[in-house]
């Protein structure tokens, strides 16, 4: 099998499961206990805590751990809206977001709020003028996503913080994309929310964090007992809690390595396939986009056929986002880069890691054309 779908979810890794066993087993006491056993699982959460705010140049009282990104997201934008009604019910997003804040958005709108969607241009970047000129006295949240989970391409963050910034309104960013691959500065970008989740870092599934600024001090968002600082009730998932934490040490550890290793990978497969298949469209920003995201329109193939041929040769890849996948309306996020219906239909996603190598990619090619060149011909 080759697995070409790391943006979808990624392999625990083994490090990161071997951490997590004890406390499945051993320490399996309460965090919110007095005895031994809980402060055990007390002191993980807090070391967590730390080493994740460390990465971020956050503190540790800003990290709020919760079920994945979508849980953060929610949150994020839900409890801006809550708290900050009395300056204003105006909420500026972009047309790219995933759908955890789209949808949000979405259900927002239903409760009163307004919601500008910023455009994006043909590489997928946000208009930042456009956000100059949407900011309004009533304006409370600017959230733009760190790096889009289907064509990569990462946004101009600080620019945009610092926009927020001089205009006294806070920004959230989904950094789930992002967090782990590449080095984010809270402070230095002006962020005062993100998201991240573990499964995309080879970490554990359903569990996550939401950095939250002490500036920000919204509600909380599960009614409860006093975990989180009573912001997130619900016991801790300590498990979850120590596989986060020892999958942001392994990703920091080894990003400089990783990211060398997977942007050579991702480089050679645009490069062969640029030369190799006629009637390609890469999609996505060429440099400013995450190391191991490449997206393709094929013009005259349909994304679907060419993933379930991909699939009989034991590749996994995916066509738009995960979420998209099922659903036969074009991805969002194509569309905003202006593609037609019919090439953004035609788009294939394959998200690379370190556990690939150029011998793979050698096989995906050559798959790929047979696969493309079969599909046009049927269609004639
Ligand atoms: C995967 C993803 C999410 C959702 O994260 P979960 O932990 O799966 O809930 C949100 N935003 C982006 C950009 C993602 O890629």
């Amino acid at each position: 099998m080759i697995y070409l779908d790391n943006a979808a979810t990624t392999r625990t890794a083994p490090e990161v499961v071997e951490a997590m066993l004890p406390y499945f087993t051993e320490y399996y006491g309460n965090a919110g206990s007095i005895y031994g056993l809980g402060s055990a699982s007390k002191k993980a959460v807090i070391q967590a805590k730390q080493t994740i705010a460390r990465s971020l140049g956050a503190e540790p009282n800003e990290i709020y751990f919760t079920a994945g990104g979508t849980e953060s997201d929610n949150w994020a934008l839900k409890a801006v809206f809550e708290t900050y009604q009395d300056k204003g019910k105006h909420i500026i997003t972009s047309r790219i977001e995933h759908h955890a804040v789209l949808h949000t958005c979405e259900y927002l709108e239903r409760q009163g709020a307004e919601v500008t969607y910023l455009d994006v241009d043909e590489d997928g970047i946000v208009d930042i003028e456009q956000l100059r000129r949407a900011i309004r006295p009533d304006t409370i949240l600017v959230s733009i996503m760190y790096a889009n989970n289907e064509i990569g391409t990462l946004q101009p963050i600080r620019e945009i913080g610092e926009i927020a910034e001089e205009h006294g309104v806070l920004f959230h960013t989904d950094a789930v994309q992002a967090y782990g691959q590449l080095p984010i500065d809270v402070a230095g970008c002006h962020i005062d929310m993100l998201s991240a989740s573990g499964h995309k870092l080879n970490g554990p599934k359903g569990v996550g964090f939401l950095y939250m600024s002490k500036k920000a001090r919204l509600r909380s968002f599960v009614h409860g007992g006093q975990q989180e600082r009573g912001r997130r009730a619900g016991t801790e998932n300590v498990p979850g809690i120590v596989g986060l934490d020892a999958a942001v040490k392994r990703a920091l550890q080894k990003m400089e390595e990783k990211t060398y290793k997977v942007t050579r990978l991702r480089d050679y497969l645009i490069s062969r396939i640029e030369q190799e298949i006629p009637q390609v469209k890469l999609n996505g920003h060429r440099s400013m986009r995450l190391p191991g995201n490449v997206n393709f329109s094929f013009a005259k193939a349909e994304g679907e056929s060419m993933l379930i041929m991909l699939d009989m040769k034991g590749i996994c890849a995916s066509s738009g986002s995960a979420c998209t996948t099922g659903s036969i309306d074009p991805s969002h996020v194509l569309l905003a880069i202006g593609l037609s219906p019919e090439l953004a239909r035609g788009s294939l996603r394959m998200t690379l890691s370190e556990d690939n190598t150029m011998e793979e990619v050698d096989i995906v090619v050559e798959e790929l054309a047979e696969i493309v060149g079969k599909i046009r011909n049927m269609c004639i």
